[in-house]
């Protein structure tokens, strides 16, 4: 579990967070989101104790990281600015960081095994592509076995079967009952990976709720109609309160505010045909995309 009370980090007079509290609960991958400068980073920092917040708290399992008697044990994390020697094999560095921290090498053929690099474990980090990079980073954060995970982009640099293997992992990991939080750009991964949000913006705390209900608080619900008598059809929903949306396609459109249930009882007593009823959900992007739009601090300049 990982517990922020009114955390707060001032670099001069700019916040980069402004007190947030929030709670990351184990059994479940928690996706924290938000655009470039929204303060994940400077969050994840505070969690490890790599940087003192200059109001506020935050605790992993109960205590302050650097009060745990096995601190790496408690949180593995991957963060961004990851020190590798370059001249160091995969295993080198897993060996160097198990020493240091007590653990066997029995763990570091383990965990090697865990990220697919056992057969790269002998060759130098340096030569490493970003992807091989990724995994020894993610391997060294699972080394100590610990109940709380933090990647910061974890999937960063990883072809789309690395993509697949991270979301299972993580799965698993949570499932086993860990607390994961996980950073991630990429909407459609996260959609699929994370059962939890928390969105930050401009150092604030935006959401913090189940990915179902961010994405359903964030759309209306629509469903697609597509009826050889389109223009009755529209008229009938209308006249049920529905709001009516052109499709762009010919016979086809989308309905608010009636369920297909409501739509396909309409349809029958109207003895109206229908080709197509289908529910649309929203997508986590259209969600985080429409919470954000505000607070997106480095926006590309639209070409002109
Ligand atoms: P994110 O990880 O969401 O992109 P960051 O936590 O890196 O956001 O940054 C949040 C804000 O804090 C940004 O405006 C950034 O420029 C600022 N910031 C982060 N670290 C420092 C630092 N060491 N010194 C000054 N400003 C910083």
């Amino acid at each position: 579990m990982i517990e922020a009370k009114s955390l707060t980090k001032r670099y001069g007079d700019k916040a980069a967070v402004e007190d947030l509290t929030f709670t990351v609960r184990p059994g479940v991958v928690t996706g924290f989101l938000g655009p470039n400068g929204a303060g994940k980073s400077t969050t994840m920092r505070l969690i490890m104790g790599m940087d003192a917040p200059t109001s506020g708290t935050v605790t992993v399992n109960g205590r302050h990281f650097s009060q745990h008697a096995r601190p790496l044990k408690t949180v593995g994390a991957l963060l961004e600015a990851r020190a590798i020697h370059p001249g160091r094999s995969a295993r080198g560095h897993l060996l160097a960081q198990a020493a240091t921290a007590g653990i066997g090498r029995q763990r570091v053929d383990e965990v090697l095994g865990v990220v697919g690099l056992e057969e790269a474990a002998g060759r130098r980090a340096g030569r490493f592509s970003l992807g091989m990079g990724q995994r020894l980073g993610i391997a060294s954060a699972l080394l100590a076995d610990p109940e709380i995970l933090i990647l910061d982009e974890p999937v960063n640099g990883l072809d789309p079967d690395g993509i697949r293997w991270i979301r299972f992992l993580l799965r698993e990991l949570a499932a086993e009952g860990r607390t994961v939080l996980l950073s991630s750009h990429l909407m459609s991964e996260m959609a699929v990976t994370a059962d939890h949000v928390i969105v930050m913006g401009r150092g604030r705390l935006l959401r913090d709720q189940s990915m179902a209900s961010f994405i359903a608080d964030a759309g209306a619900e629509r469903v697609r109609v597509r009826s050889p008598e389109a223009d009755s059809l529209r008229e009938l929903l209308a006249r049920e309160g529905a709001i009516v949306h052109e499709a762009g396609e010919p016979g086809v459109f989308a309905v608010e505010g009636l369920t297909s249930d409501d739509i396909g009882t309409v349809a029958r007593k109207a003895d109206v045909t229908l080709y197509e009823l289908a529910p649309q959900t929203g997508s986590l992007e259209e969600a985080y995309m429409a919470l954000t739009e505000d607070s997106v601090e480095y926006r590309a300049k639209e070409a002109a």
